[in-house]
């Protein structure tokens, strides 16, 4: 036997009891489904821009047009993607175990494979607000500059976290409620390094959950893991949950 087949025995024991799941994906499962992460995606027209600085809310505040240009290339590209098999386990496994998903990604893979209550730590490329008010923003987003916000007339805004701004705090306490409750947690293509997020899983391991971590190669968050698999999101996923048929 191998350490990896042992590895997967041991995880699959985890999922055998548990009863109450948590799973903590970010960008490597999207990856598998061909999303790019924004510091790849740089190709075509927007070769030349530096992606860090398509993040920022002093970028927006210079260069409204430019940003939403590029969100909606980013939104465009994302609605092209298909949910993975790692996306389809997860949504699948949640028919066997009450399980909820916390993401950092802001596409809606996770959704559209039939996951639901998935938290989205850092917005979604396909929700719109007010720049200044906040307010959520319905109308049509089809356009070459950010439309007007109804009620204040400022601009509208993509709905994702940039650089240097708090996370949603609404999310976040649902996120840290999730882990705390959680009886396994299962982290998923996350390198570990953009906090706060990446203090999440810490809440488990602090009080001695179980956490089976999901990754190509090990990260930040592997000391923390009780079993990690190395592998894609796409492989390791759906072998994962293979006895629960
Ligand atoms: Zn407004």
């Amino acid at each position: 036997m191998t350490a990896s087949d042992r590895a997967l025995d041991h995880a699959r024991e985890l999922v055998a009891t548990a009863r109450r799941v948590e799973v903590f994906t970010g960008a490597g499962i999207s990856a598998d489904s061909g999303l790019a992460t924004y510091r790849d995606a740089v190709t075509g027209i927007w070769e030349n821009v530096d992606p860090t600085a398509m993040a920022s809310i002093d970028a927006w505040a210079k260069d409204p047009d430019t940003m939403w240009a590029w969100y909606r290339w980013r939104a465009h590209l994302a609605s092209q993607a298909e949910p993975n098999a790692g996306h389809l386990a997860l949504a699948k496994w949640a028919t066997y175990t009450p399980l909820t998903v916390t993401t950092q990604n802001i596409d809606d893979l996770h959704e559209r494979a039939g996951s639901r209550d998935v938290v989205h730590l850092h917005g979604s490329l396909f929700h719109y607000r007010c720049a200044v008010c906040g307010r959520p923003y319905k109308g049509d987003v089809e356009k070459p500059a950010p439309p007007q916000c109804p009620l204040c007339g400022n601009l509208v805004r993509p709905g994702v976290v940039w650089f240097g701004e708090p996370l949603p705090a609404r999310e976040w306490e649902e996120a840290e409620r999730r882990m705390r409750e959680a009886d396994l947690v299962v982290i998923v293509g996350t390198s570990g390094v953009v906090y706060p997020a990446a203090g999440l899983p810490r809440l488990a391991h602090e009080q001695g959950t179980p956490i089976i971590e999901v990754t190509p190669m090990e990260t930040d968050l592997t000391p923390l893991a009780t079993v990690t698999l190395l592998d894609t999101a796409a492989n390791a996923l759906p072998a994962l949950i293979a006895d629960l048929d």
